[in-house]
């Protein structure tokens, strides 16, 4: 495997499935069979999942919620999707532990670096629920904070686009892959790869990020595997 140690992000909007709101048993069944060859594999692997499926604090703040409040409701989404993970996770027989960035035990164990490693050295998969726990920020910030925190080898973003394209590959047909990227030309070009914060997190602490398609079974493998899918930015 090429890498030892993994932080996989996993996006709300993408547990969302075909259905029209929450979650979609279907991904999370993909999803927890991926994970479980993985770590069979003997790849420590650490996940933050979003709760665009469930609430944005953004959004909610243009409906008229408070920002602050919205993005809360936020955190507690990326909870329920942990939850859901880890129950699909354990019903394939993968150990797992779900750790929160806010405190709310008996949910689960409050996070920190100390204890996410000493499960992951265990074994155990870990999703650390709750975002930063602080509004303001997204899950792809938490992602890369909780990589670097966990001294991950990777920062793996499990999207269903396969990778950094030239211009929108929905939007424009013309648009090109990248196979490979470095940090600054993501800059220069104003690509999207993730938001300023969490990629200058990454771009700073030298936390290498591979963007790839998780909604094709095996997907996560084959990166694992080195296959060279999706794009990788370093
Ligand atoms: N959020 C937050 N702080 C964080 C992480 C998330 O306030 O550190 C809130 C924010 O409102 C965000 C929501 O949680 O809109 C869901 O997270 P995100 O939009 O990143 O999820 P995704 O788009 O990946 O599903």
């Amino acid at each position: 495997m090429k890498y030892k140690r993994i932080l996989l992000k996993l996006s709300g909007e993408s547990l969302q499935g075909r259905e029209q709101y929450g979650l979609s048993p279907a991904v999370l069944q993909s999803y927890a069979e991926q994970i479980r060859d993985a770590a069979a594999a003997g790849v420590q692997i650490g996940i933050v999942i979003g709760g665009g499926n469930i609430f944005r604090g953004l959004t909610g703040a243009k409906r008229g919620f408070d920002r602050v409040k919205g993005d809360q409701m936020g955190m507690l989404a990326t909870i329920i999707n942990s939850l859901a993970l880890q129950s699909a996770l354990e019903d394939n027989g993968v150990k797992c532990k779900v750790l929160t960035s806010i405190r709310m035990e008996p949910v689960g164990e409050y996070y920190s670096k100390a204890r996410a490693i000493e499960y992951l050295e265990a074994g155990y998969v870990v999703i650390v629920g709750g975002g930063t726990s602080n509004p303001y920020f997204t899950t792809d910030s938490a992602a890369a904070l909780r990589g670097i925190e966990t001294e991950a080898d990777v920062l793996l973003k499990g999207t269903r686009v396969d990778g950094i394209y030239t211009a929108d590959p929905e939007k424009d047909p013309a648009a090109v892959k990248f196979d490979e990227i470095t940090f600054e030309e993501v800059l220069a070009r104003r690509l999207k790869v993730m938001d300023l914060t969490a990629f200058t997190l990454c771009r700073e602490n030298r936390l290498e990020i591979v963007v790839f398609d998780m909604d094709t079974a095996g997907n996560l493998g084959r990166v694992l595997a080195g296959e060279g899918i999706g794009t990788r930015v370093k």
